[in-house]
């Protein structure tokens, strides 16, 4: 068996050296235990200084935490939230987000590109709005879509004024927010609260952190007592420094949004090569680090054999290929002269 060869997700990647150089920082002298430590100020000042905020700001481990929790601060056990069918909360966190509300129930809509619509919203308000059904409080979206593709500033405007119609609140996973701002070419604040985000979730492990995110709380009020129920759910980190100080490496070299702006010219490279190749179809507009293809069956069984990674969770022979700070075009390359190599060698004539 061939060595495996990494393209499937942009957490199979390593630390990048910013973060890390501030982690072994924070590791020379020893600091007071959960956040009181001066690491995690600065990291937090440093984000209010990135998104031009005065917001509230709480790390945690893992994205299901921070969505999970977040959600459950921005309702009661009796509500609902609105999200794409494809979204992280409904598909891959394992019902955490109806766990750590008690209950609340996620109502999906579909929309093309993995985006919810303000038609999508208006259809699920419109179904029902009785005693009987938990009332919807919030609408979930993700920036970037689980498709790989960005919401940009005046679509998020239009969610935002539907959610106005019907007092919802705006939360945004955002485990690639990074690769949107890349994306779009737009600040954060453009993008969070000057579009009417309540509360962000910001993945810095998909950015090239070994662990950390953050949830920022741009409605304050939200984040009453959020403090008690990060601890509950076991997302207090006694040695919090060591996941602030590597975001703070993030922040203060710009590596966040290098880092974003690298996966994201990556993917566009990738699809670039595959673009035109009978045999090959990109399904996506490939907007940020992420690149779905379909190919024949006998193609992903032949790239398997020689160690490529990948997910095919869209469709049978759908796959995911995901770029991340360290993708290098020469792995890419390679990937691009297996594909053409096989489908030269007639692989597509079995195709379904
Ligand atoms: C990776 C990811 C998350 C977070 O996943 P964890 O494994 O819990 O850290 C959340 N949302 C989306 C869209 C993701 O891709």
């Amino acid at each position: 068996m061939p060595a495996p060869r990494f393209i499937a997700s942009d957490n199979t990647s390593g630390i990048c050296p910013e973060a890390l150089d501030y982690l072994l920082q924070a590791n020379a002298c020893d600091d007071l235990a959960y956040g009181d430590d001066a690491w995690t100020q600065r990291a937090v000042e440093g984000l209010r200084q990135l998104f031009d905020c005065d917001c509230e700001v709480f790390f945690v481990f893992n994205g299901t935490a921070a969505n999970s929790l977040a959600l459950a601060a921005m309702g009661q056990s009796y509500h609902s939230v609105i999200c794409h069918e494809l979204a992280h909360i409904e598909t891959d966190e394992c019902g955490a987000p109806e766990f750590f509300s008690n209950g609340a129930k996620l109502l999906t809509a579909s929309g093309a590109n993995g985006k919810l619509t303000p038609e999508g919203i208006e259809r699920l308000m419109a179904r029902r709005d009785d005693i009987h059904f938990p009332r919807p409080k919030v609408v979930s979206v993700t920036q970037a879509t689980e498709v790989g593709t960005v919401y940009s500033r005046e679509e998020l405007l239009a969610l935002r004024s539907v959610a106005d119609k019907y007092e919802l609140r705006l939360h945004m996973d955002g485990a690639r927010f990074a690769n949107a701002c890349a994306a779009l070419d737009a600040s954060p604040a453009e993008l969070t609260w000057q579009a009417g985000v309540d509360v962000l979730c910001f993945s810095g492990t998909k950015n090239g952190l070994a662990m950390g995110e953050v949830v920022i709380f741009f409605n304050r009020e939200l984040a009453e007592d959020f403090g008690y129920r990060c601890k509950q759910a076991g997302q207090l980190a006694s040695k919090m420094r060591f996941i602030a100080a590597p975001w703070l490496g993030l922040l203060e070299t710009g590596a966040w949004r290098r880092n974003a702006e690298h996966a994201n010219a990556m993917a566009r490279y990738l699809a670039a090569g595959l673009d035109g190749l009978p045999g090959a179809e990109l399904l996506f507009p490939p907007q940020a680090n992420s690149v779905f293809v379909r190919f024949p069956p006998p193609l992903l069984a032949y790239l398997r054999e020689l160690g490529w990674t990948f997910y095919t969770f869209i469709g049978a022979s759908g796959v995911r290929f995901v770029c991340a700070w360290n993708t290098t075009p020469e792995l890419l390359d390679s990937l691009l002269a297996d594909i053409r190599l096989a489908l030269d060698a007639g692989l597509s004539e079995t195709s379904t």
